[in-house]
């Protein structure tokens, strides 16, 4: 049996997709080559690309609002670099959630002048910080809607009228939202959408070439756009199976219908958490993330006692990052509802032991 599967990143897909994503190794689209070994300018791979792009943008609701999806390489921490590239002329502004913020503002000040309108270090990052100032006289301001390592998620998104960059690696295609908002959202494509390798990057085209800087054709989100997302070779797997993701999404009944499966994960291990007297919470209970679940034992000494536990049940993946300590259960949108149940029972177990 597949284990329960909490991985951070890269993360769980969906079976079925695993499935389709290994048939197409061995003969894609019955022409009995590999998807891995054909042109990327093939028509095969040009349709794979085409809808991958319509439906990411169909999915968020952006189509015909004047954005364009691209699947880029580098990760996300290459969009940490080339938003600024790309949009940063003179100042832009930041909000310092955690680590991934902090390495995109480190990024940006490499290109003019930065503001961290505010940052939740002084709680290690266990908050979202709130009612802070948007400069007026920035070119953006860049946030992280969820802190992927510390277990937060922001719910709420500032109104501004300055442009609004988001990394959404950890979050996109799991909750509504008003996708519109944003100017420019990108996210690797291991957290809730395929393998790594691609980074989705959606942007609304009339942010672009505004800055005086020269920019090199690869970083450069004009070209890419001119390119159709194809200005060398893409990672040609990882969009295969972000399409092959996003159509499983698409099928179930899209966003709306995985944020209630999503809703539902996070109550029942939530709840648990809050219940059982021997776990606690890490983050700040209005600022929880629905993927990233981070908590604590409340006593060290249960500690092998539970790690055998999760283990015997088949639990794969809940170690807490370094930077937390304890335990981070990531619960994506493959993830189904009874894994979440099955490390609930680990808990309630140990509480019977202890
Ligand atoms: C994982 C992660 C990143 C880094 O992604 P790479 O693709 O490894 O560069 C950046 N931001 C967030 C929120 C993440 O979760």
């Amino acid at each position: 049996m597949k284990k329960h599967n909490f991985s951070a990143g890269p993360c769980i897909l969906p079976t079925s997709v695993i499935e389709k994503a290994a048939a197409a190794v061995l003969n894609f689209n019955d022409d009995h080559l590999s998807l891995i070994e054909i042109s990327h300018r093939s028509k095969p791979f040009v349709d794979v690309m085409e809808k991958a792009r319509k439906l990411a943008l169909e999915l968020l609701g952006l189509e015909n609002k004047g954005y364009q999806a691209l699947y880029l390489q580098g990760g996300a921490s290459l969009q940490f670099l080339m938003v600024a590239y790309n949009l940063l002329e003179k100042k832009a502004a930041y909000l310092n959630t955690g680590t991934w913020a902090n390495n995109a503002l480190k990024e940006a000040k490499i290109f003019g002048e930065t503001v961290e309108v505010a940052s939740s270090k002084d709680l290690n990052y266990s908050y979202i910080p709130k009612n802070y100032t948007i400069p007026t006289d920035v070119d953006y301001f860049h946030v992280t809607s969820n802190n992927t390592i510390f277990g937060t998620q922001m719910k709420e998104f500032p109104a501004t009228n300055v442009p609004l960059i988001c990394d959404m690696s950890s979050d996109i295609f799991s909750r509504q939202l008003d996708f519109s908002k944003f100017d420019l959202i990108y996210a690797g494509a291991q957290k809730n959408m395929g393998p790594a390798g691609a980074t989705l990057v959606v942007v609304k085209e009339e942010l672009l070439g505004k800055v005086s800087r020269a920019i090199p054709s690869i970083l450069d989100y004009k070209v890419h756009i001119s390119k159709e997302s194809m200005f060398n070779t893409p990672p040609v797997f990882s969009v295969y199976v972000s399409l092959l993701t996003l159509e499983w999404l698409r099928d179930l009944g899209g966003i709306s219908f995985i944020e209630n499966v999503n809703n539902q994960k996070a109550k029942l291990l939530y709840d648990e958490i809050d219940r059982n007297p021997l776990f606690v919470g890490f983050a700040a209970k209005e600022d929880r993330s629905n993927m990233n679940v981070t908590f604590n034992l409340v006593d060290e000494k249960f500690k092998t006692t539970f790690d055998t536990l999760w283990k015997e049940a088949n639990i794969s993946g809940i170690n807490g990052h370094r930077s937390v300590g304890g335990y981070r259960a990531s619960m994506y949108n493959a993830l189904p509802l009874y894994s979440v149940q099955a490390l609930v029972d680990v808990m309630q177990e140990l509480e019977r032991r202890s």
